[in-house]
């Protein structure tokens, strides 16, 4: 922990401890507002942008898990992190391309954004070959069924982007463990309209691979609507660490 680089501001910690309090009090207001144990939803911090000491300092305060979205950004600042002696989950939430695969598996724990056949199949052999132990694998759901974006197609039979086939072919990877489902609402959405629709999605889903419970949907600004409708993880960036400076 002496690499002056890592580390953060007094002043810096502070404001990360108030941020990291206020997400903490949401994150227990929505569920009691619902009625849910609060053991129930996991919070990711989500440090895309931020320095590596925002991570080293978070993990001081008790975060557990992180979140990034850049494969050069991520790899880069966990091996600063484990240097200074941090070990936190790291989940990989992003658009992941195959030949990014072999990377994001050395250092992720997690990642949410599977969402094609292709890339399952990319990812579990990366994962077959660089870990020792199977790789957490969430299946991106497209909310309003979107093929020109992100997120594999529920109710559809396309043998690269159906739900139900992206799904099997996580479970059939030996090195990946199918963990659930991912969302983000789609612009221009209610957060209620998507992540109600989210929840009809996962309960049908759930039917075919039971194990499979993780739903991560919610972000800053909606993670009350996605804990009333059974988020088990939030992925929270701006509103823990900043608004960063540029959108991504
Ligand atoms: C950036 C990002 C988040 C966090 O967004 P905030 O609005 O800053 O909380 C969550 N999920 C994904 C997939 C992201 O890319």
């Amino acid at each position: 922990m002496t690499d002056r680089t890592t580390q953060v501001r007094p002043d810096r910690r502070a404001d990360l401890a108030a941020g990291l309090a206020r997400v903490r009090a949401r994150i227990a207001e929505a569920c009691a507002a619902v009625g849910r144990d609060r053991a129930e939803v996991t919070m990711i911090a989500v440090t895309k942008t931020y320095p590596a000491g925002d991570v080293i300092a978070l993990a001081g305060l008790g975060v557990v898990d992180v979140g990034e979205n850049r494969d050069q950004e991520a790899s880069a600042k966990a091996a600063e992190v484990a240097a200074a002696g941090a070990h936190p989950r790291w989940h990989f939430i992003g658009q992941l391309q195959r030949n990014k695969c072999r990377s994001v598996v050395r250092y992720a724990d997690v990642v949410h954004s599977v969402d094609s056949v292709r890339l399952a199949d990319a990812l579990g052999t990366a994962a077959g070959s660089e870990r020792d132990r199977p790789l957490e694998a969430l299946v991106q759901v497209s909310i309003d069924g979107d093929p020109a974006r992100g997120g594999a197609l529920p109710d559809s039979a396309d043998p690269d982007r159906g739900l139900l086939r992206v799904a099997g072919a996580v479970a059939g990877a030996a090195p990946l463990r199918l963990a659930g489902l991912m969302a983000v609402a789609p612009l221009g959405w209610e957060p209620e309209r998507a992540f109600a629709r989210l929840a009809e999605v996962a309960e049908g889903f759930r039917a075919v691979h039971p194990e499979a419970t993780a739903l991560s949907a919610g972000m800053s600004g909606d993670l009350e609507v996605a804990i009333g409708y059974g988020a088990t993880h939030v992925r929270v960036g701006s509103a823990l660490l900043g608004m960063r400076p540029t959108l991504r």
